[in-house]
């Protein structure tokens, strides 16, 4: 419901641009075989149709080399008929992902990952803000309002999720704590907080003595398991031992995963209204 509503805003956005003659626009540069990363591209490139946002898809072979990928970023910073570019990682090991997100333009980098969007975010002046982390944030705000004195704890420290995590809820006047693999009693830090993201990658990890009683519970893990000869997804907390105990918790799938989407399209509109002085 909260991805709907974010969408139902960017739709109303993006039929003022359209009156206005500006047809925002989204590339997705894919680049090699692997087979999650080929539905996560058709889910956006699907959302962008259903908000009216152009989507352009670039698909590069698995031995394409690294000067190959940033001739095609290099010419979408050009374009501009483009307002955002993704590139869908993970990349093939043996290109240099920094390389690459550094080489597009920051106006651009509707993931926010470009180093200019992540000091901004950590200088309290976001601009692009990576959307897992923004769409947490949507979701906390619209579950409990003036974040201000919580106490948050982040499981995961990765450049895409805990870190602008972090500093999001930072922003937002929480006390933030982040826990990672080297943490001292990482159980007895998640059970202290008013709000537990856990973006880990493990599944099943948090259980319910990880969780205050009231707690809100972000599950941003996306784990594929094998169980009963049947493959499923699920997070990093054990949904069914937590639920009872916290005040609200994400599913997986359906929680974060939409919300991510949702919030690549806020921020391709947004980068369409700065390029064409719409902002
Ligand atoms: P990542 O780069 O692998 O980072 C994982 C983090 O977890 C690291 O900081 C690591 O600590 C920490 N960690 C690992 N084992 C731990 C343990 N036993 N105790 C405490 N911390 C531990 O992963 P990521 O890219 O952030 O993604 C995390 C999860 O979110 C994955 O399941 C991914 O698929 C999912 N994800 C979902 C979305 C979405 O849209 N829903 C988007 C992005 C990612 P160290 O730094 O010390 O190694």
């Amino acid at each position: 419901a909260a991805a709907a509503r974010v969408l139902a805003d960017v739709q109303a956005e993006v039929e003022q641009l359209h009156a206005q003659g500006i047809e925002p626009a989204l590339a997705v540069v894919l680049v090699g075989d692997d087979p999650a990363s080929h539905v996560y591209v058709r889910n956006k490139v699907l959302r962008a149709g259903e908000v009216g946002i152009r989507s352009l898809e670039y698909r590069l072979p698995a031995e394409a080399s690294v000067a190959e990928v940033l001739d095609v970023v290099g010419a979408l910073n050009v374009d501009p008929a483009v307002h955002g570019i993704l590139v869908q990682l993970p990349l093939p090991t043996h290109i240099d992902e920094v390389r690459v997100l550094q080489a597009i333009d920051p106006g651009k980098d509707v993931d926010g990952f470009h180093s200019e969007n992540v000091g901004g975010l950590s200088q309290g002046r976001p601009v692009l803000t990576p959307c897992t982390p923004a769409g947490c944030m949507r979701l906390l705000r619209d579950t409990l309002g003036d974040l201000s004195g919580k106490h948050a704890v982040v499981v995961g420290r990765s450049n895409i999720v805990g870190k602008p995590m972090a500093a999001l809820l930072l922003a937002a006047n929480c006390s933030v704590s982040v826990v990672h693999s080297r943490s001292i009693e990482p159980q007895k830090l998640c059970s202290q907080a008013d709000i537990v993201i856990a973006a880990v990658g493990r599944p099943g990890m948090i259980g319910a003595s990880w969780i205050k009683p009231g707690a809100v519970v972000i599950d941003v893990g996306i784990n594929r398991i094998e169980e009963n000869g049947r493959s499923r997804l699920v997070g990093d907390v054990d949904f069914a031992a937590v639920q009872p105990v916290a005040a609200a918790i994400t599913p997986v799938p359906g929680g974060v995963g939409p919300m991510t989407i949702a919030m690549l399209m806020h921020n391709t509109v947004l980068a369409a209204r700065q390029q064409t002085g719409q902002a």
